[in-house]
């Protein structure tokens, strides 16, 4: 177990001391796994020294020796839903979720609170209800919908970290989708600033002509779904941004064909970067129950075949991060009683579990922690520009983990702080706990303390 903060022994805190040192025999630095101290200083890293240095610090925190220290997680992909749908998920209860999964920033997407973030106006009222509610720090998405392309430019220089957009229907009315042309035409806006659209990446007409069998069946339900709808829609987003010349993001792949057309794009100087989720990297459709609408999420989870893929695609580099896309709902929108997949509410609500959840996997495929903390920590921080987080190292905020990676739990909805704790990890063995989060060097507590980003 992590030794609590103490404060030092007089005489090693004084004018000069730090204001909390970390001493950590295995701490995931950009050098690798090294044995350090940390002197933090309002807020920030001001030393990484080997252990044995003797930092002097107000605070002192020594890890476990079965405990590593990271740097906090950036997730980039988390539906708040506040406000408007705060009974799907809030502020509070998303960024106390995040806390306790080592998560220390989230980036907000602009759908499915009301109004949807795409206006500056709508923008302001998202931040004032995030404003003294957050437990970690939150930035914000904005939306690129039909008709506000002449806002795109106002809202990036409000903050926002890009835009998402939908290629097929978001599920919800007051988020339309872009038509091709659409697309193009706010991708050449963002050219102008060095914007990045970030995409829902599904073909509505390939969805249109797949077959459509509601019910229990989850193999009714991939199949209405195709990975053929996923790699029309990438190939649409590919010749957009080569055209454009614009930064491009898929969102939540789960279709591995899709990968060798990525690649081969990236290599030809395309700027496409590419997500994927802990769902798709860890649970496949042939272990799904019928009725089990927990899992249903779109893009669907797909076979184990292309859950190997996927795993391939991010150790060759071809998928650069690894996000939640925690999308919440009620309870009841995931239609318990009827276990009908086509009805039920699509999204799968994992922010307090993604580490666990991919390490788990990762760990059994023999990836290193290091691997998955760059996947979730320093890739996400990267992809939206956030030079202060995602590492540990002189400079950066003191957003720190403390995790223990052998030791296990089990998944009990009752234990999340999801406000909806719906999960189809239920009752699932996961190896990897996390024992305290440090957000900009004070342990996340009983006080909302983060702060709002902005880009840049
Ligand atoms: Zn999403």
């Amino acid at each position: 177990m992590t030794t609590a903060a103490t404060p030092s022994p007089a005489g090693h805190a004084g004018p000069g001391a730090f204001d909390l040192v970390v001493r950590a025999a295995r701490a995931l630095t950009p050098a690798g796994e090294q044995a350090v101290e940390i002197g933090i200083t309002d807020g920030r890293i001001a030393a990484v020294a080997p252990l044995g240095a003797r930092l002097a610090g107000g605070e002192v925190l020594e890890l476990g020796g079965d405990e590593v220290l990271l740097p906090g997680l950036v997730d980039s992909h988390v539906h708040v839903n506040e406000p408007g749908r705060t009974e799907w998920e809030g502020f509070a209860s998303a960024t106390r979720a995040a806390a306790a999964g080592g998560v220390t920033t989230i980036v907000d997407m602009p759908l499915n609170s009301l109004p949807p973030t795409t206006t500056v106006e709508n923008l302001e009222v998202k931040k004032a209800r995030a404003v003294g509610q957050a437990f970690v720090d939150v930035g914000f998405w904005g939306g690129a919908v039909p008709g506000n392309t002449a806002d795109l430019r106002p809202l990036h220089d409000a903050g926002v970290f890009g835009f998402k957009c939908f290629l097929a229907d978001s599920g919800v009315p007051e988020f339309g989708h872009l038509e091709s042309a659409e697309l193009r035409a706010d991708l050449a806006e963002l050219t102008a600033f060095d914007g990045l659209m970030i995409v829902h990446a599904e073909d509505p007409h390939t969805l249109e002509g797949a077959p459509q069998e509601p019910g229990r069946r989850y193999a009714d339900f991939l199949a209405s779904r195709p990975a053929k709808a996923e790699s029309t829609a990438i190939a649409e987003v590919i010749d957009a941004a080569r055209a454009t010349g614009a930064r491009a993001h898929v969102l939540h792949l789960s279709d591995a064909d899709s990968l060798p057309m990525i690649a081969a794009a990236r290599a030809d100087g395309v700027r496409l970067t590419v997500e994927t989720c802990p769902h798709y990297l860890s649970l496949d459709a042939e272990h799904v129950p019928d009725g089990a609408t927990a899992y249903k999420c779109c893009p669907p989870i797909r076979e184990t075949d292309n859950q190997d893929r996927l795993w391939q695609g991010l150790l060759d580099g071809v998928i650069d991060v690894v996000v939640t896309d925690h999308s919440p709902a009620t309870a009841d929108l995931k239609e318990p009683a009827s276990g009908d997949f086509a009805a039920a509410w699509g999204g799968v609500a994992s922010l307090q579990l993604g580490l666990a959840v991919v390490w788990t996997e990762a760990r059994r495929r023999g990836v290193p922690l290091e691997q998955v903390v760059g996947w979730m920590s320093a890739g996400p921080a990267a992809l939206v520009g956030l030079g202060r987080k995602g590492g540990i190292a002189v400079g950066k905020d003191a957003d720190l983990v403390v995790f223990a990676p052998e030791a296990t739990f089990v998944v009990d909805p009752g234990r999340l702080h999801h406000k909806n704790p719906v999960t189809p990890y239920a009752g699932r063995d996961l190896t990897g706990v996390v024992r305290r989060t440090l957000l900009r060097g004070r342990t996340v507590g009983d006080e909302p303390e983060g702060a709002l980003l902005r880009r840049g």
